[in-house]
């Protein structure tokens, strides 16, 4: 039977799975960023605006899987609210690299198919995770880069900005702290790191008081399948044309019905080394941990023994829901099948 054939069927109510194979039902979970995210940091007005785009995130990818959405068009639309929004570290709020421009890197993966998209340094797409699905849905590959991930968009016609649409003044003045606190340090050479790097500077990158802001997404739709998404500017005063981990398939995105959908979001060069997403899969396929025990064995243990800050969400096909960090805070939300939500920020919450 098709996928679509079988879709219809059970969109129509015609074909009821038996009780056992039943999928716990819409479920949907989303970031948009860990960090040194405190009260301390924050003012009311700050939080109040946080917190109205995150519900407003969760609240559309939720209604998309009510409404017989696939888990990835949930991801996808869940991540266009994020992207459009200029609060997060992804689309029209981008950091700026060292050079004053934006390059942005998006990925998803279908848990169901085992199929990925993902574009890198990409400068004028309006919607990196629409990109990303392009990608994964109309081609042959699953990461694009630069010029050739711009012209494939333009030819799928979707939205294309001047790169000055990704200009906002707070992530302009983010990098000229960075450019001063970057001439401020001393150019001596770099002694080995302890392993919990010190709140700063780290590894010539200034990540802006230390916020990461980057947005992600997990989903599991109606009829069981799982989708992961991700989407960054990447970090403050990046150069060389770096590229994180969140469009690396299995660093800061991953997905499988056989055992999770991951978004990650942190320093990505140790979320890089970690393989942090698919090492949580594997955890859970290999040694049969929980998606809670395979997600905090990951960022609880192995990245703060490396030194890498940040956190993760995750989700299982049995609806469970993992989101450990090791940073002050993380910006997540979930809502469950029976409509249950919650946003939480810091890390008392
Ligand atoms: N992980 C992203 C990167 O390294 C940054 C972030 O999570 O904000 O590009």
């Amino acid at each position: 039977m098709s996928g679509l054939f079988l879709r219809n069927l059970l969109l129509l109510g015609l074909l009821a799975l038996p009780a056992a194979a039943q999928p716990p039902g819409p479920t949907l979970v989303l970031h948009g960023g860990a960090g040194t995210i405190t009260r301390q940091n924050m003012n009311a007005a700050q939080e109040k605006a946080y917190r109205q785009v995150l519900e407003q995130a969760l609240h559309t990818g939720h209604r998309k899987l009510l409404e017989g959405g696939t888990a990835p068009e949930a991801v996808e639309a869940t991540l266009r609210v994020l992207e459009d929004s200029p609060l997060f570290n992804a689309g029209r709020g981008a950091v700026f690299t060292h050079e004053g421009k934006n390059e942005l890197d998006a990925a998803i993966m279908d848990g169901r198919t085992l199929r990925a998209g993902a574009v890198a340094g990409v400068t004028t797409i309006r919607n990196p995770i629409t990109a990303a699905r392009a990608v994964m849905e109309h081609s042959e590959h699953v990461l694009l880069t630069g010029r050739g991930a711009e012209a494939f968009a333009r030819q799928q016609g979707l939205t294309l900005v001047p790169p000055a649409y990704f200009y906002t003044e707070s992530r302009w003045q983010g990098l000229q702290q960075a450019l001063k606190a970057e001439k401020a340090r001393p150019d001596t050479p770099r002694k080995p790191k302890p392993p919990r790097p010190a709140s700063r500077a780290i590894d010539g990158i200034f990540t802006e008081g230390r916020k990461f802001g980057t947005v992600g997404c997990v989903a599991l739709d109606r009829y069981g399948n799982l989708a992961a998404g991700t989407s960054t500017g990447g970090m403050t005063n990046k150069r060389y044309g770096r590229v994180g981990d969140t469009p690396l398939i299995g660093a800061g995105t991953y997905a499988d019905n056989a055992t999770c959908a991951v978004s990650a979001t942190g320093h990505g060069e140790y979320f890089i080394r970690s393989v942090v997403a698919y090492d949580i899969a594997a955890l859970m396929a290999y040694r049969h941990l929980s998606v809670q025990q395979a997600a905090e064995e990951v960022v609880l243990k192995k990245l703060v023994e490396r030194g890498g800050e940040g956190g993760v969400i995750a989700l299982d096909a049995k609806g469970n829901i993992a989101m450990p960090f090791n940073s002050a805070g993380m910006y997540r939300g979930y809502i469950r099948p029976d409509g249950q939500w919650k946003v939480e920020i810091y890390k008392d919450q």
